[in-house]
């Protein structure tokens, strides 16, 4: 019974995913959320049930719209299962699912638009300080409140002395909330987001090069931070990635 009840909060999740995905794609546009259906946006077919069970939807028709071939996003799937995997963990803590799931929107948008969403992360913020507020009652609430700004100072720093040429202030406006989420465990995120970062740039690189690209690869081809920042986060709060431990374990 147990794995029944996985199963129907996976599937719960996955679905909250795809609607998730919708409202990041008309958040800011006159476009209704529960107006119509979704269309194909190549060939504006109407999408019919079998194109719209997550994750598999997508397994079947093997990333392609069913009648003109048109590529579907990879970012479809993805959303669905780690919405799915957020709902595995905090169905039974409604204010941190509505946390994440208000997150997962603004990590599309950004992936979109490669613009943080102010609007969105002032409500993230507020209630991520919510949930430090009543986490901790009659503990270190002074702690818990100290980490938003710390989080958020690195970013705020880079934007101001860059003149916000190497970061946004969108950046540190989402630190604040981050930081407030992930208390204490805002240290290992921090540092996992720059490995990140770092990680998949020298990826980036290797590869333009290897391809021998006609564009120079300058310091301009920026990569965006906030990716890195929503996966240290989803990593630490869910699977407790001790980066400070394992920093220990290899040098000390
Ligand atoms: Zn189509």
């Amino acid at each position: 019974m147990v794995y029944l009840w996985d199963l129907l909060v996976l599937a719960v999740g996955a679905t909250v995913g795809s609607f998730l995905y919708v409202v990041a794609l008309r958040y800011g546009t006159e476009k209704s959320l529960l107006a119509g259906r979704s269309l194909c946006p190549a060939c504006h077919r109407k999408l019919s049930v079998i194109d719209l069970v997550p994750v598999f939807s997508f397994i079947f028709l093997r990333g392609k719209c069913r009648t003109c071939k048109a590529k579907i996003s990879w970012q479809y799937p993805l959303v669905e299962i780690l919405t799915a995997i957020i709902f595995l963990f905090l169905f039974r803590s409604p204010l941190a699912l509505i946390v994440w799931c208000l997150l997962i929107v603004i990590m599309i948008y950004d992936w979109r638009h490669k613009i943080i969403p102010g609007g969105l992360v002032l409500v993230f913020d507020l209630l991520a300080l919510t949930m430090a507020v009543l986490n901790n009652l009659g503990g270190d609430l002074f702690s818990a409140l100290l980490w938003g700004p710390l989080f958020a100072a690195p970013f705020f720093l880079l934007w101001y002395f860059s003149g916000g040429k190497w970061i946004g202030l969108g950046d540190a406006k989402l630190g604040l909330g981050l930081g407030w989420l992930l208390g204490a465990a805002s240290i290992d995120a921090f540092i996992l987001a720059f490995w990140l970062g770092a990680a998949v740039s020298l990826l980036i690189v290797g590869w333009q090069n290897w391809r021998k690209s006609q564009r120079k690869l300058t310091m301009k081809s920026e990569v965006p931070f906030a990716p890195f920042l929503f996966a240290a986060t989803f990593l630490v709060y869910f699977f407790k990635i001790n980066i400070l431990g394992l920093i220990n374990f290899l040098f000390y």
